[in-house]
C-alpha cells in the first residue's frame, strides 16, 4: 500500500485560473504559505481556451474584413485568401508565450499536479497527498454545459474549444447560441469565408443587452451576410444522406430546418465542481448556478472560499481576479470585506462593431423603478468616426434625472472596449454629466463621442428643472 504524505499550508488554492491564482498571489504577499492543486494543463480557460485565442482569431477575421472593404478608403486589392494553418500557427506560438509566462508564476509556488478531492472539511486529498489547510480557496473553472439536445451528440459537434483548434475551417456553419462566445467566433469563421447561420430562441443576438444593442448587432451581422434566425426553438438534430448536419427548428410555429457541415453548440458553460467531493466538505453548491458564496467570497464552510467561473456570477477574468483577491485578503486577515460587482461587472463583446456596457442598462434600471434620462449619439454622426470609416453603432449615456449622475453607458460601436474605460472612471468616480462635460476630450477623435450625449442630457434636465443643482 503505498504511503500518504500529508502537507501544511496557510491556504491552499484549488485551480490555479485567473480567479485562483490571483487569491493564491495576494494571500502570499500577505505572508501566508500557499500552495496550488491544478489537474492541468497550467495556464486556465482564459488564455488556453478562452478571451487570448479567441481574440487572436478575431484578429485575423477583423484583418480579412478591412482588406475586403478598403476600396470605400479607395485603396483597391485582390480578395484576401486566409492562410488557416498560418492562422492557428500564429495563435499556437502566443499562447504558448502566455501559458509559458503564467506557468513560470505558478511554479514560483508548491504546486500538486492532480484531481483534488475533499475528504473533510479540513482535508483536501491529491494522488497520494493529503493538504490540510486553515483556509481554502476553490477555482475550479466552468465546463462546456452539457449538450441535451436530442441527437445533437450522435451527429457531432465543435464547442468553444474545439472551435479555437479546428484543422481546417468548416465549409459550413451551424451555430446554436447568441452569447458573447457564439457571436464572436461565428464573426469569425464568416469573416474568413464560412457560410454560417445562427439560430437563437430570443428576439436578437446577446439577449441579455438592451433591445437598441442587440438588435442592432444582429442588423450588423445580417449585413455582412450573417444568417440570425431569431426566434427559433430547436427541436432535434439529424444527418442526411450526403453528410451534412440539420438542425430542426420551430420558429413562430412553423416547423423549419437548416443544414451545414458542422454545428458550433455555444449555450453557455455551467460550474466545474465534479470531482471535488464538496458534501465532505459542507460546501453548498448548484449544479448550474455555481458554488454557493457570500459577499466575503466564503462557502458555505466559513474557511473555505470559492472565485471565478464556479461561483457562476458574470464568467469574466477580471471579477475572477477581484473575488480572488477579495477571498485572499479575507482568508488572511479573517476580515469580511465585501466585493462591490457596481463596476466590475462591465463587460464587453469583441464583435465589429464590439459592444460595452458599463453600470446599469435600461433594463436593469426600468426592472429597479429607477427614473433615468437617457441620450444616444451615433457614430455615422460624429466626425472622426465619418473620416476613418467607422461608423456602425452608437454610444448611450443614461443619467439621474435629479442632479444628471451618470448612471450606465453602453457602446456598440468600434473601439467600444477601449472607449468604455473613460466611462468606468467617470462612473467610479460618481461624475455626474456636468462634471463629464467639464473634462477635455481631443479633437478629432472617437472618445469624443461620449460628451454628446452627456451634453444632451444636460440640456434635457437643465431645460426640465431650471433652477436644479445641475447648473
Ligand atoms: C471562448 C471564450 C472566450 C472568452 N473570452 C473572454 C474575454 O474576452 N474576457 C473575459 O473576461 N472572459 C472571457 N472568457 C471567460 C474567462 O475565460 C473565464 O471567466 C475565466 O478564465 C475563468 O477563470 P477561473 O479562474 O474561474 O477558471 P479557470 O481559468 O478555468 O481555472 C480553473 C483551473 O482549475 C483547474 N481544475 C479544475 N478542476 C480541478 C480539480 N478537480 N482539481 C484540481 N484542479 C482543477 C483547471 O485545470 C484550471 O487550471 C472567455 C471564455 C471562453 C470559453
Amino acid at each position: 500500500m503505498e504511503s500518504t504524505n500529508t502537507h501544511t499550508f496557510d491556504l491552499v488554492v484549488i485551480g490555479a485560473g485567473s480567479g485562483g491564482y490571483a487569491a493564491g498571489r495576494t494571500a502570499r504577499d500577505f505572508g501566508a504559505t500557499v500552495a496550488f492543486v491544478d489537474k492541468g494543463p497550467l495556464g486556465g480557460l482564459c488564455i488556453l481556451r478562452g478571451c487570448m485565442p479567441s481574440k487572436t482569431l478575431i484578429a485575423t477575421g477583423d484583418a480579412a474584413y478591412e482588406v475586403r472593404h478598403a476600396a470605400e478608403l479607395g485603396v483597391h486589392s485582390s480578395a484576401p485568401t486566409v492562410d488557416f494553418p498560418a492562422v492557428m500557427a500564429r495563435k499556437r506560438e502566443i499562447i504558448q508565450g502566455f501559458a509559458d509566462y503564467r506557468i513560470a508564476g505558478i511554479d514560483t509556488f508548491p504546486v500538486f499536479a492532480g484531481e483534488a478531492r475533499f475528504e473533510s472539511p479540513h482535508r483536501l486529498r491529491v494522488g497520494n497527498d493529503v493538504l490540510e489547510a486553515k483556509h481554502f480557496v476553490i477555482g475550479t473553472g466552468s465546463v462546456v454545459a452539457p449538450a441535451v439536445i436530442p441527437g445533437l451528440a450522435e451527429a457531432g459537434f465543435i464547442d468553444s474549444d474545439a472551435a479555437l483548434e479546428l484543422a481546417e475551417p468548416p465549409k459550413s456553419l451551424i451555430v446554436l447560441g447568441g452569447g458573447y462566445v457564439g457571436t464572436e467566433l461565428t464573426q469569425f469563421y464568416a469573416r474568413i469565408g464560412v457560410p454560417t447561420t445562427i439560430l437563437i430562441r430570443s428576439a436578437h443576438l446577446l439577449s441579455g443587452e438592451d433591445t437598441d444593442i442587440g438588435a442592432g448587432l444582429t442588423e450588423y451581422f445580417r449585413e455582412e451576410g450573417i444568417t440570425v434566425e431569431t426566434h427559433a426553438v430547436v427541436q432535434r438534430v439529424s444527418v442526411r444522406a450526403d453528410g451534412l448536419k440539420v438542425v430542426h427548428y420551430q420558429q413562430d410555429g412553423v416547423e423549419k430546418s437548416v443544414a451545414a457541415h458542422e454545428i458550433f453548440y455555444a449555450l453557455g458553460r455551467v460550474p466545474n465542481v465534479a470531482g471535488l467531493n464538496l458534501e465532505a466538505a459542507g460546501v453548498k453548491y448548484h449544479n448550474i448556478l455555481g458554488v454557493t458564496v457570500d459577499e466575503t467570497m466564503r462557502t458555505s464552510q466559513p474557511h473555505i472560499f470559492a472565485v471565478g467561473d464556479v461561483t457562476g456570477r458574470f464568467l469574466l477574468v477580471h471579477v475572477a481576479i477581484q473575488q480572488g483577491e477579495v477571498a485572499a485578503r479575507n482568508a488572511v486577515h479573517d476580515a469580511y470585506e465585501a466585493i462591490d460587482y457596481s463596476l466590475s461587472k462591465t463587460h464587453t463583446v469583441f464583435t465589429d462593431p464590439q459592444v460595452a456596457i458599463v453600470g446599469d442598462s435600461e433594463k436593469e434600471l426600468q426592472r429597479a423603478g429607477v427614473a433615468y434620462v437617457a441620450a444616444s449619439t451615433p457614430f455615422n454622426d460624429h466626425g472622426k468616426a465619418i473620416a476613418i470609416g467607422k461608423t456602425k453603432g452608437f454610444v448611450k449615456m443614461l443619467a439621474s434625472p435629479l442632479d444628471g449622475r451618470i448612471l450606465g453607458c453602453a457602446i456598440l460601436g468600434p473601439d467600444a472596449s477601449d472607449l468604455i474605460h473613460e466611462m468606468i472612471v467617470a462612473l467610479h468616480y460618481r461624475a455626474t454629466v456636468f462634471e463629464f462635460m467639464r473634462i477635455p476630450h481631443l479633437h478629432p477623435t472617437m472618445a469624443e463621442i461620449l460628451t454628446y450625449p452627456a451634453e444632451e442630457i444636460a440640456e434635457k434636465i437643465t431645460s426640465a428643472r431650471p433652477l436644479s443643482i445641475a447648473q
